[in-house]
């Protein structure tokens, strides 16, 4: 059955779209009460409103910490309309029904984002308007409660049609206001506990988002999965735009994000192409054409249905050029006129625009789900600088191997461990990810790198004279004496082996260049 409304109240700090729903309750009859700055905003609008104070016969006061904190209105919303003992009561108390309540919070969160004093931030808790929300959502068999302007919508749309609502329709809205009431305390309790712990990990976890959308399915077609967003904002796979192409997948949201962190490493243009979370080409040159080509030479044949990352907007010659393989998504920053013109020929190709780039020194949090519990961790913001090198072998390494193995290091830390990457001239030309044992790593990227120089007719692996970073140390020699074999010319690692002395035996004895970082980049 359809519920009327004959009377709601109406108390919201977000005033959007408040005039239109009020207009539409007061063409149908329907008494508005209001509280002070809604009253105004209503008044001022030229719609008829009551305020609660007349309503209740008691002023807002406390500079309005009490303003609907009273049994005239929490008797309104709560009492339920088919139990004679509770409307008899409402009669002998004077106590009228409220059928709605509209009530959005204090921005507690923004008034903290803005840098905001502690008392101002103190005064932005709404204390009444939650307790509005949650009465009337417990009592949504009589009443609708309506928590954000999206809502009003879908609201007036039902009750210009039926001037009521249903009992499903009121269920579904009070569902709603819980989850906004709960996050809206979490997001309190958050600020309470800030900088009470070690290293801003909390006592109790709260996960702050919002489902954004259903995925098709997860990793595998049998499991489900769906995309949520966060409150706190960074540029990346999150705040993009999708320009075309087939609906992003969840591999494809895991995959981009990996590709998009990546290429925000470097300043120079930069060209990160990225299969199944792990780096199959990274190169920064002068141009991004430039970094595209040398990034899709270090592994052609993985590159195949990758997603391509850059960290400028796309331009025509670029987007030309990689359009010419195929790609699954492509992630810039932004993107010109001409290179969408390009890209729209590729219908499925998707095209993600984000308007930035993520900082890679922000600090942040990574959430990993074991059986039983989570892990959270600090995100890897570390960041191995010329200065933080140790040389630990006879010979020093040149200027351009220094550049190189910075450059090599960074895209390790993006790489699954053992993670081994090859550099020459600021271009991966062997990757080697994701193996149990460190020297596989080496071995494998030093394999592609011989099968890409025998295609492109070269009588050397590209890994010659290259450098080589690995994410943790070499626990024997024979990762060293493999990178030898590949004809690199020096190591960076973090250092800290049992065997350190053995692995720079043999790097002297090639007459190799070795620096320590002592940072370690596992990503497992
Ligand atoms: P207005 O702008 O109408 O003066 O105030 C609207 C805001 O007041 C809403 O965000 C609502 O949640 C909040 N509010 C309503 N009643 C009370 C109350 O009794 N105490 C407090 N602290 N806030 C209230």
């Amino acid at each position: 059955a359809v519920k009327p409304i004959q009377r709601a109240l109406i108390s919201v700090s977000d005033k959007t779209g408040l005039i239109e729903l009020a207009q539409a309750l007061v063409e149908n009859q329907c008494e508005i009460l209001s509280t002070g700055g809604s009253a105004r905003v209503l008044r001022e609008a030229g719609i008829a409103v009551k305020d609660v104070s007349d309503h209740t016969g008691f002023p807002e006061i406390l500079d309005g910490r009490v303003k609907t904190l009273v049994p005239q209105i929490h008797g309104g919303i709560l009492g339920q309309r088919a139990n004679t003992h509770h409307i008899q009561q409402m009669k002998e108390h004077n106590i009228s029904p409220i059928d709605l309540v509209c009530v959005n919070l204090y921005p507690f969160e923004q008034t903290v984002l803005s840098g905001a004093g502690k008392e101002e931030c103190i005064e932005n808790i709404d204390i009444g308007g939650p307790a509005l929300i949650r009465a009337a959502a417990k009592n949504h068999e009589d009443v609708v409660v309506l928590t954000e302007p999206a809502q009003y919508k879908e609201f007036l749309e039902i009750f210009t049609s039926s001037y009521g609502t249903t009992l499903a329709q009121r269920r579904q809205w009070a569902g709603k206001a819980y989850a906004f009431t709960a996050l809206y305390d979490a997001t309190i309790a958050e600020w309470f506990a800030k900088g009470q712990h070690d290293d801003e990990l909390p006592k109790t976890l709260f996960i702050h988002a919002q489902r954004e959308h259903l995925l098709r399915y997860g990793e595998n077609p049998h499991q489900k999965a769906a995309f949520y967003r966060k409150s706190a904002f960074s540029f990346g796979v999150a705040s993009a735009r999708q320009l075309q192409g087939k609906e992003l997948s969840y591999n494809n949201i895991n995959d981009t994000n990996a590709a998009f962190e990546a290429v925000a490493e470097f300043d120079e243009p930069a060209v990160v192409v990225v299969k199944h979370a792990n780096p199959c080409g990274v190169a920064v040159s002068h141009s991004l054409l430039s970094a595209w080509e040398l990034a899709y030479r270090c592994d052609p044949v993985s590159a195949f249905g990758g997603i391509v990352a850059t960290n400028r907007s796309l331009d025509e010659k670029t987007a030309l050029s990689l359009s010419e393989i195929f790609t699954e998504v492509v992630i810039a920053p932004d993107i010109t006129e001409e290179a969408q013109a390009v890209l729209q020929k590729k219908k499925n190709l998707r095209v993600l625009v984000t308007g930035g780039m993520p900082d890679p020194a922000r600090t942040d949090r990574v959430l990993h789900s074991v059986s039983g519990g989570f892990l959270l961790q600090s995100q890897d913001n570390g960041i191995v600088g010329e200065d933080d090198l140790k040389t630990v072998t006879k010979r020093k390494p040149t200027l351009q191997e220094v550049q190189d193995m910075l450059f090599a290091f960074k895209v390790c830390k993006h790489v699954k461990s053992n993670a081994i990457v090859y550099a020459k001239d600021k271009a991966t030309v062997g990757i080697g990810a994701g193996q149990m044992s460190r020297v596989d790593s080496v071995r494998i990227a030093l394999n592609k790198s011989r099968e890409v120089s025998s295609k492109l007719h070269l009588p050397d692996p590209l890994t010659k004279g290259s450098v080589v970073a690995s994410d943790a140390f070499f626990p024997f020699a024979d990762g060293v004496m493999t990178a030898i074999e590949a004809g690199a010319t020096a190591i960076i690692q973090p250092g800290g082996s049992i065997r350190d002395q053995e692995v720079i035996d043999a790097a002297n004895k090639a007459n190799l260049a070795m620096v320590f970082t002592g940072m370690r980049h596992f990503r497992h």
